[in-house]
């Protein structure tokens, strides 16, 4: 699948539900109204769409959420998935989780071809875990964490980087995963969605972080590429890496090969556009693929060259009205 610009599309992150048992302040207001579950592709659908898209050239589908592992049978997803891992029709198959159920999933995901997990944690002090999350619980995360690795999945942590949170964290997460032998990537909060808490009070630079790290750390700039939109470094200290996301200071459309799939079967484009596809008609209007191959022809041969994110100051508005749970991150 290659787009306008010459991008070929092989990354598809897929969310399979917008629920989730955690509240993030910079994800999800206390209060969410969640979907009517007819709008919400089944297991079946989001197969088939992922199966069409694994046909068309994508290699690495990412399944994600809301948080995919609240969602019932979802390792039912992940076996019919793992049929493309068995055919090498697919490099690798990952998921990104707040890991509160990892603990009991992780064996079932990795015996479906799973290897990597990029898992959620903004800070490692129980208290702040609890009051940036709402919900969640640090130790169930951290088991969940342990769990991964026990049956030899590879972790990274993504971190949101949060003003007056966890900014004076980074050291310490940063020890602690060269501990752990875990890579991390830090992330600026993003205008997305309407939450309670004021966007503009949780916004980080990330470009500050750096300055700050660079003090106590060796970072040394290297090409790694994830395929996403991670600039990286390595800390000299512990050897591990360290990638930047920093959608608001940099502009990292150039080499964006991705699309979303939201859990309704809306395809964007661009993660800061709002032009998008609609699959589900299509899917659900014929049991031949050839409506749903057309759409998605059709989709890709529109993906933007890139987007526009900004922080409204005066409104304080989101710049993208849709949460990130909905689009799945
Ligand atoms: N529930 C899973 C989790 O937390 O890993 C998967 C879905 S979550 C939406 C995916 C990623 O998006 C998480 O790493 C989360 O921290 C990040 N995220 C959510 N809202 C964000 C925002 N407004 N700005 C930046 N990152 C955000
Ligand atoms: Fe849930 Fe992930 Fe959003 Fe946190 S970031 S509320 S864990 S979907």
């Amino acid at each position: 699948m290659i787009d306008p610009f010459g991008r070929d599309v092989k990354y598809l992150r897929v969310s399979v539900t917008d629920r989730c048992d955690f509240r993030c302040t910079y994800c999800m207001a206390e209060e969410m109204t969640f979907l009517p579950r007819s709008e919400i592709l089944s297991l079946e659908e989001l197969d088939r769409v992922c199966s069409a898209f694994v046909t068309k050239g994508v290699k690495k589908p990412r399944i994600t959420g809301g948080e995919p592992l609240v969602r019932r049978n979802i390792m039912w997803l992940f076996e019919r998935l793992s049929r493309h891992m068995d055919s090498g029709a697919l490099e690798e198959l990952t998921l990104t989780t707040n890991a509160s159920r990892l603990s009991q999933y992780a064996k079932a995901l990795y015996d479906c071809g799973v290897r990597r997990v990029n898992v959620s944690l903004d800070t490692l002090d129980p208290l702040k875990f609890t009051a940036i999350t709402r919900w969640g619980k640090l130790e169930k995360v951290l088991e969940g964490i342990e769990a991964a690795r026990n049956a030899g999945l590879s972790v990274k942590i993504n971190a949101v980087a949060l003003k007056g949170l966890n900014e004076d964290e980074f050291d310490r997460m940063i020890a602690w995963c060269g501990e752990e032998g875990l890579d991390m990537t830090l992330i600026e909060v993003m205008p997305m969605g309407d939450v309670s808490d004021e966007r503009i009070a949780q916004y980080l630079p990330l470009s500050l972080v750096r300055s700050r790290m660079e003090k106590n750390w060796k970072l040394e700039d290297i090409d790694y590429q994830s395929g996403g939109p991670a600039r990286y470094v390595r800390i000299g200290e512990t050897g591990r890496k360290l990638g930047f996301i920093t959608p608001l200071t940099h502009n990292f459309c150039e080499s964006c090969n991705r699309v979303r799939l939201t859990c309704t079967g809306t395809l964007y484009m661009c993660l800061g556009q709002e032009d998008a596809a609609d699959l589900r008609t299509p899917l659900r209007q014929s049991e031949d693929d050839t409506p749903l191959n057309e759409a998605i022809d059709a989709a890709i041969a529109r993906k933007p060259k890139g987007h526009d994110f900004i922080i409204d100051r005066r409104n304080n508005e989101p710049a993208m009205s849709r949460h990130m749970s909905h689009t799945g991150g």
